[in-house]
């Protein structure tokens, strides 16, 4: 058993791609006139960025992909990597009413991409910015989904936007953090181009806080949006969790994404700890770059797992294995201190809830690469060293106005996974147009409760009034 490279280019290439392959126009057109196009749909409800997705499916249908790319990407900017990575099963697609008929909703998502795909590779702009600008400058500290979604809004309302991102490359985790055989890193890439189009500014390799500070920020420009996610995955806590095969599972994946495939090497035997959907992704992509068995190690039960049920089933079609009320006690090295096995016990609901062990039930688990998905820590010391007056929730994230995104301190506005503990992209989207549409009241000294531009957004990101609210993604386990 060894860590190394298993596949050649090819190999790899093809185990990472056509999870759900796009639509051609013939299959778009009939599936698009699958749609009921309901009046008040509840699609459009359970979407966080309130897509009228009735209307960009009768683009579809009736030849028109152009200005149904235009509706997709005017509501949500970030439209064409949405419709790769959203969970649609519990989103748009599971609030479907054909689903209830029909056992089979509309495909929303690849029809989404169809129409995405359409402009893109078309090279056509849907979106377009004022000519008159308001003179007003906005820097945004991120260029994840909540940053981009703030950008592209504020750029859209006539204002200057400048990003601030730490990393080599823009997009966040939708660059560096997506299972690779649901969207590559080409498509978030892509999406930035275009969104650099309306005029965005984006300045990578620019740690704020260590390159330049918050205060010159705060100086410098009208008013700041602060959309910088989540930090690592939380540790393990155990002996051995520091040998070299021990890694955290975000680290693997943005491996995946700024390698070659074919040179990212895997255990032959790896162990994921925790059960939530980065887990499943950090054992799907292992398995599919030739590790021989993967097992998701995790102290609870099968209905207590964070990850939702479709990614569940995709591990178990990918034959991934699962080892339920187990604990992690230990990992154990061989003499050459590399990673040999695990030392595991099982452990039971005390009562509490809380997993306890079952004394004398260890054993010896052989592996020889660990995972580390254990829930995604907060940013707390970050945040309170870029903003140390900002209030925060008693959970570690940003404490803002709802209605807004305002947060406590003056100027700042926040969204996306450092104020919402960890959701969906789309998520972080609709959240980063609303601080831009709060920003935009805010630079224009309409109130928060008469914006100059209402928003259809409502508390959770889903439009007003819809009581939709999507689950959290990142659960501490
Ligand atoms: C492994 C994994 C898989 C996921 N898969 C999916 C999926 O399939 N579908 C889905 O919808 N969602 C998925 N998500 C969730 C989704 O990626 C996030 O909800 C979303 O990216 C959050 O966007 P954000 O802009 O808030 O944060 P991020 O995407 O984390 O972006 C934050 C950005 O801020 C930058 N930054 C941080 N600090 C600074 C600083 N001081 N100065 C400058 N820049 C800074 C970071 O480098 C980063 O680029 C996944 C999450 C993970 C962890």
């Amino acid at each position: 058993m060894a860590v190394g490279i298993k596949l050649n280019p090819a190999q790899a290439e093809e185990n990472m791609t056509g999870y759900k392959p796009p639509f051609s126009k013939q299959e778009a057109i009939i599936e698009a006139n699958r749609c009921l196009f309901c009046f008040d749909a509840p699609c459009i409800m359970a979407c966080p960025t309130g897509i009228d997705i009735p209307s960009f499916i009768k683009k579809i249908a009736s030849g028109s992909p152009v200005a149904s790319a235009r509706t997709i990407l005017r509501a949500n900017p970030l439209g064409a990597s949405c419709a790769q990575v959203c969970p649609t099963n519990v989103l748009c697609e599971g609030a479907c009413v054909v689903l209830t008929r029909e056992g089979d909703p509309v495909k929303i998502g690849r029809l989404q991409r169809y129409a995405t795909d359409h402009v893109y590779s078309n090279h056509i702009d849907v979106l377009e910015a004022p000519a008159e600008k308001s003179g007003k400058k906005v820097a945004i500290i991120g260029s994840g989904p909540a940053g981009l979604g703030c950008a592209a809004e504020l750029a859209q309302l006539g204002h200057e936007a400048v990003i601030f991102e730490k990393e080599e490359l823009p997009g966040g985790l939708n660059t560096y953090g997506i299972a690779y055989y649901k969207m590559t890193p080409a498509i978030s890439l892509g999406e930035i181009e275009m969104i650099k189009g309306l005029g965005v500014e984006i300045r990578c390799g620019v740690q704020v806080g260590i390159d330049i500070s918050t205060s010159q920020l705060k100086e410098d420009f009208d008013a700041v949006f602060l959309g910088i996610g989540l930090g690592k995955s939380h540790q393990l806590n155990v002996p051995g969790e520091d040998l070299p095969e021990v890694i955290d599972a975000l680290d693997f994946i943005a491996q995946i994404h700024s390698d070659p495939l074919h040179e990212v090497p895997v255990g032959d035997n790896v162990a994921v700890i925790g059960c939530g959907n980065t887990a499943i992704d950090a054992l799907t992509q292992s398995k599919r770059l030739g590790a021989n068995i993967t097992t998701i190690i995790y102290r609870r039960g099968e209905t207590d797992m964070p990850a939702y049920d479709f990614e569940f089933d995709l591990a178990k079609t990918d034959g991934g294995e699962f080892l339920f009320h187990t604990l992690l006690k230990e990992v154990v090295a061989n003499d050459e201190g590399r990673v040999s096995s695990l030392v595991l016990q099982k452990s039971q609901p005390g009562p509490n809830g809380r997993p306890e062990a079952i004394a004398g039930s260890e054993f010896s688990f052989p592996c020889d690469m660990v995972l580390k998905a254990v829930g995604s820590k907060k940013q707390v010391e970050m945040l309170s060293s870029l903003f140390p007056d900002m209030e925060m929730n008693a959970n570690g994230t940003v404490k803002l106005d709802p209605a807004t995104g305002q947060t406590s301190v003056e100027k700042v506005f926040c969204g996306g996974d450092c104020a919402n503990g960890g959701r969906e992209v789309v998520n972080a989207v609709a959240e980063g147009i609303k601080g831009a549409r709060g920003i935009h009241s805010y630079l224009s000294g309409a109130s928060a409760e008469s914006p100059v531009q209402p928003s259809r957004l409502g508390v959770d990101g889903a439009p007003s009034g819809s009581g939709f609210i999507n689950p959290i993604r990142v659960t501490e386990q």
